[in-house]
Order: C-alpha cells, then sequence, then structure tokens
C-alpha cells in the first residue's frame, strides 16, 4: 500500500495558527513579540528566505524588522548591531541569515546572540544545552521533523532511528531530539560504510544529505516513516528531496513530500520559537 503522505504545508498552517492565537494572548498581556531579522549581502536565496520570514511574521502579528547590509560591512560593525538588538527590548528574537560573506566569522556572530533571543537555535551555548537536556531553543528545522513526526501520531520511543546527515543545523539537533524522545539512533555521513543497509532498519529515516534522491525505495523498510529534508534543484525549475520519492512511497507508511514537507515547517517554528522567547 503506498504511503500516507504528511503534509508539511498543512501542519505548518495549524502551527501557525497557534502561533496566531498566542500572539493575541501575550498582546493581551502587554507583551508584543518581535523578531529582528539580519541580512548581509544580496544573496538571492537569502533574500527570498528573508522576505519570507518578515511575511510570516507579519501574518501571525509578530513585530518584526529586516536589517539589509551591505556585503562590505566588517564584522565589527555587525556584531555592534547585534549588540544593541540584544540589548533592544522590543526584540525578542535575533536570527542572522547565514551564510555570511567570507570575511565575516560566522562563528563568532551567532556566538554574540544573547542566548535568550537565539531563536535559531545554532549558538554553542544552546546546542549544549539541547546536547544535556537543558531548557533551549530547538533549532527550526530539526524542531519541524519532530512536529510532523507527532502530528503523524509517531512516537519515537523504542524506535530504531536513523539519521543521513550530520550537519550542525540539521543532522546532529535532530539526532539529540530524537535521542531525547527515546529512540535508538544511527548517524550516517559520507564515509558511512552501507548506508543502504543502515537506513533498511530504520523505523523512521530522516534524510538531510543535499543530494538528490540519493535513498531509494529499496533502501526503505516496510512501513517506515521517511522524513526528507533535502531540498534540491534539479534542472530549471524542479525541486527534488534526497529521497526518491515514488519508489519510497511504496515502502514507507509515511512520507513527507519535496516541496510541501519539512520546508514550511521550518518558519512555522521560527515564529513558535520567538513567541517563546517574548514569553520567558
Ligand atoms: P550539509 O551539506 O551541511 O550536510 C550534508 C550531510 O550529508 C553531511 O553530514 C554529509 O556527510 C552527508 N552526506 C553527503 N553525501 C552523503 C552520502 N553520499 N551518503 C551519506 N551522507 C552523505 O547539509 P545541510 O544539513 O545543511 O542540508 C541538508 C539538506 O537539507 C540540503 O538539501 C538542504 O538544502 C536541506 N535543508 C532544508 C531545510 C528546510 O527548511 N527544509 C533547512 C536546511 C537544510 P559528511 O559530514 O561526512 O560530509
Amino acid at each position: 500500500m503506498p504511503a500516507q503522505i504528511l503534509d508539511g504545508k498543512k501542519i505548518a498552517a495549524e502551527v501557525r495558527a497557534e502561533v496566531k492565537e498566542e500572539v493575541s494572548r501575550l498582546k493581551a498581556e502587554g507583551i508584543n513579540p518581535g523578531l529582528a531579522v539580519v541580512l548581509v549581502g544580496e544573496d538571492p536565496a537569502s533574500q527570498v528566505y528573508v522576505r519570507n520570514k518578515h511575511r510570516a511574521c507579519e501574518e501571525v502579528g509578530i513585530y518584526s524588522e529586516v536589517h539589509r547590509l551591505p556585503a562590505a560591512t566588517s564584522q565589527a560593525e555587525l556584531l555592534k548591531l547585534i549588540d544593541q538588538l540584544n540589548k533592544d527590548p522590543k526584540i525578542h528574537g535575533i536570527l542572522v541569515q547565514l551564510p555570511l560573506p567570507d570575511h565575516i566569522d560566522e562563528k563568532k556572530v551567532i556566538d554574540a546572540i544573547a542566548l535568550e533571543k537565539d531563536v535559531d537555535g545554532f549558538s554553542p551555548a544552546n546546542v549544549g544545552n539541547l546536547v544535556i537536556g537543558d531548557k533551549c531553543f530547538y533549532p527550526c528545522t530539526p524542531h519541524g521533523c519532530m512536529v510532523l513526526l507527532e502530528k503523524a501520531g509517531i512516537d519515537p520511543k523504542g524506535k530504531k532511528a536513523v539519521v543521513v546527515g550530520r550537519s550542525n543545523i540539521v543532522g546532529k539537533p535532530v539526532a539529540m531530539m530524537l535521542l531525547a524522545r527515546h529512540a535508538t539512533v544511527t548517524i550516517c555521513h559520507s564515509r558511512t560504510r552501507d548506508l543502504a543497509a543502515e537506513c533498511r532498519q530504520a523505523d523512521i529515516l530522516i534524510a538531510a544529505v543535499g543530494k538528490p534522491e540519493l535513498i531509494t525505495g529499496d533502501m526503505i523498510k516496510e512501513g517506515a516513516v521517511v522524513i526528507d529534508v533535502g531540498i534540491n534543484r534539479v534542472g530549471e525549475k524542479k525541486l527534488v528531496g534526497d529521497v526518491h520519492f515514488e519508489s519510497a512511497a511504496q515502502k514507507a507508511g509515511w512520507i513527507t513530500p519535496v516541496p510541501g514537507g519539512v520546508g514550511p515547517m521550518t518558519i512555522a517554528m521560527l515564529l513558535k520559537n520567538t513567541v517563546e522567547a517574548a514569553r520567558r
């Protein structure tokens, strides 16, 4: 039987509606949640992401300001802006759109964001808290994956989860979150000896690789939940995931489409974290 679709677009809309209600409640208490987004340079993809984030904030009633800085901005100038935003009581969340130009040390900039405003969840201190199970912000894309699982009624407890990819923004944090939810977790990467064999063990398979349709139906266990984080452009217009959807959907119990799976969840989780930051 073909897999059921985990509809990220629909679930993200539900999350946004919940956030909108929470924003109204906060406003009634005199708290106006605010997000600052910082964009350095003119990377076209980053401009689209920033515009979408700003628009999503407006739709749920979150105050948002976008700081667009020229590509030649110095690291010192950027750090000064972060410092101002850290102190600004209107702003509860700060997001620096990555990648930054080469002359700026990304790590230094992310680390400069106040921990209580790090709604992207990328700072070393936040990641440390995630690992030890302390209060933290869940990074948006991994958090989106977990909410998709939850909405499908899938409890990771005791299940075998395989995460393909070990990046700091997706693979590692999602593995930690699955572990915290009591899954038995395997993390695969480019040096994994037999990727297919590892994947075939998975009750929950998360693909965050960035290689178009790397994971095919024969690598999937019957009935598995498949979450495809990958966004790969092939040809002029077509977007595909890291999973070969047609063959995988013949084996999986649940599967996310690309587009319309994890993608829409990422921004919804950013809104959720911003409201959470304001609530705290
Ligand atoms: P990275 O390039 O940072 O990491 C990719 C990971 O995949 C690395 O750990 C790499 O291993 C591993 N890998 C590469 N090739 C193979 C292979 N053949 N077999 C097994 N593992 C392999 O990517 P990101 O984590 O940033 O992103 C992954 C994908 O998710 C991309 O398509 C990106 O566009 C998408 N994405 C989507 C988001 C969304 O909102 N939906 C948000 C963020 C990302 P190694 O460490 O050994 O090099």
